[in-house]
């Protein structure tokens, strides 16, 4: 139960309204008792104050000092206990309250000249002890050298009687606000987290087959809502992803299978017929091994493309020259482009060192170095710059070839896309790239794990530009 957080929550609200109520009403408790114990004080000092200005009245009229003293106290309430004393402690005249209950006389010595004494004393009333409030204060009277002791006592009743109202009140009240509140709090704790428990039992029913659902956003505003479109947005991501990579295998499988039925096709007209001569096992075996030569390609380019795809991590950084990279490459492309007829120049350039996966980056150059070529008749260049600008190195790559047709400009960079199949493939079995449409892919992606990016900038009948950026290792922070 507790691994609810709907309990959870409602226990903690419980348990801090039942701190609050229960010291709420420890504090109004102890306060409403003083609070009645003070006005039980200060109503026998107030009878003790009227008595004496009477009795002293009375005295001064000459009356018997019983008489007096009996008019000074008799209309003191049915509560109060009254008693005169005198100086010697004989007591003169005395009112007793309800349930005959008298007013004793205290301690002499306790009480103080002119001031008031009060204390708490115990009688045995009915059988059962009650306590009562003693207030008594010395009289002295003008022509007389010895003082009377006035003594009034009053039972607790009117304190108790208050305290056990307020005990009551809160006896009702504590608990029912405890209920009140406790069951709004559940119910609350239940609307809130209701949509948590739609998100949950949808995401259980999300599986890679059904990406494509979405959790249900109650307020898109509110945490909860917020919550939900962050997951939306992982999803549609993972979607992405998935549907990427089904392409991916799809079109993956789709290349590596063309040269694999062709191998097949060539090894079952062989053996079809034995006795062959020589040449046919030469010609089938030379077919197989252009074949085996494409297949190895494929695999290597999936494999270049997987290792960017890791990011960073996947990347075996050091320093070295750009400029002498691109030089290399230059010089490594110079071999198809000499045998084409396509003439490669580079355009001089300052030192620029690097921090980046030296492999990698060769490999970039090369793809569009190799696409630059291929699509470039004889009599055609190929030319290569590099250029410092805002803490980035760019390197162009531009030719004087057939250009890339704009309906196809979009999708040169998507995997395995070629603008034309047949002829891709048969030339890139003399290049340096597949030619199974990952060249491009694979040289962008490389230029992003370096923190940088390819452009197509232009491509017309006077032939196209591809620009690579990438930071230099301030810039990236390598
Ligand atoms: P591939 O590895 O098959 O060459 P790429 O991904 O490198 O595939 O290129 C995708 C397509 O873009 C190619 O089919 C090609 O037709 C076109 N392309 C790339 N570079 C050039 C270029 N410099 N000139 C003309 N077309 C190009």
């Amino acid at each position: 139960m507790l691994d609810s957080v709907r309990v959870r929550l409602m226990l903690w609200y419980m348990s801090i309204l039942v701190l609050v109520l229960v010291g709420f009403s420890g504090v109004l408790y102890v306060m409403v008792a003083r609070s009645l114990y003070a006005d039980l004080d200060d109503d026998l000092r107030l009878s003790l104050e009227t008595v004496t200005v009477k009795l002293v009245r009375e005295l001064g009229e000459n009356k018997p000092e019983r008489q007096a003293a009996l008019d000074a106290i008799n209309e003191l309430s049915t509560r109060e206990a009254a008693a005169v004393f005198n100086s010697s402690g004989t007591l003169i005249a005395e009112q007793p309250a309800q349930g005959n209950i008298h007013a004793r006389l205290p301690a002499g010595d306790s009480i103080p000249g002119g001031d008031i004494h009060l204390e708490t004393e115990s009688q045995r009333v009915g059988g059962a002890d009650v306590g009562r409030r003693v207030a008594a204060q010395r009289v002295y009277v003008a022509a007389q050298d010895a003082p009377y002791v006035l003594v009034i006592s009053e039972s607790f009743d009117s304190v108790t009687d208050g305290i056990g109202t307020i005990r009551d009140m809160l006896y009702i009240t504590v608990p029912g606000a405890l209920l009140i509140s406790g069951l709004g709090g559940w119910f609350l704790a239940r609307r809130s987290l209701a949509s948590v428990v739609a998100m949950s039992e949808r995401a259980r029913r999300i599986s890679a087959e059904s990406l494509e659902q979405r959790l249900p956003v109650g307020n898109p505003r509110d945490e909860l809502g917020r919550l939900a479109s962050s997951f939306n947005e992982l999803l549609a991501r993972l979607d992405e992803s998935f549907s990427h990579q089904r392409r991916f295998m799809a079109d993956a499988s789709h290349e590596l299978r063309t040269p694999l039925s062709v191998m097949r096709t060539a090894t079952d007209v062989t053996l079809e017929r034995e006795g062959r001569a020589e040449g046919e096992y030469r010609d089938a075996l030379k077919i197989i091994d252009e074949q085996v030569r494409r297949l190895t390609r494929i695999v290597e380019d999936m494999f270049t493309l997987a290792r960017a795809d890791v990011g960073r991590q996947g990347l075996r950084p050091c320093d070295f020259y750009l400029d002498e990279l691109a030089m290399e490459a230059a010089r490594a492309a110079g071999v198809l482009a000499s045998r084409k007829g396509v003439e490669i120049t580079v355009a001089p350039s300052s030192e620029v060192l690097f921090n980046g996966d030296e492999g990698l980056l060769r490999q970039m150059l090369l793809n569009l170095l190799d696409n630059a070529v291929k699509h470039t008749p004889a009599g055609g260049s190929v030319h290569v710059e590099l250029a410092l600008r805002n803490g980035h190195c760019t390197i162009t790559v531009s030719d004087t070839g057939l250009g890339i047709p704009a309906e196809a400009q979009p999708h040169i960079f998507e995997r395995f896309y070629r603008v034309d199949k047949a002829r891709s493939r048969d030339e890139a079995v003399h290049g340096g790239s597949s030619g199974a449409g990952l060249g491009l892919s694979i040289a962008r992606r490389i230029a992003e794990t370096h923190g940088g990016c390819l452009e197509l900038r232009c491509s017309g009948e006077v032939g196209s530009t591809f620009v690579a950026s990438l930071p230099l290792p301030e810039v990236a922070g390598i």
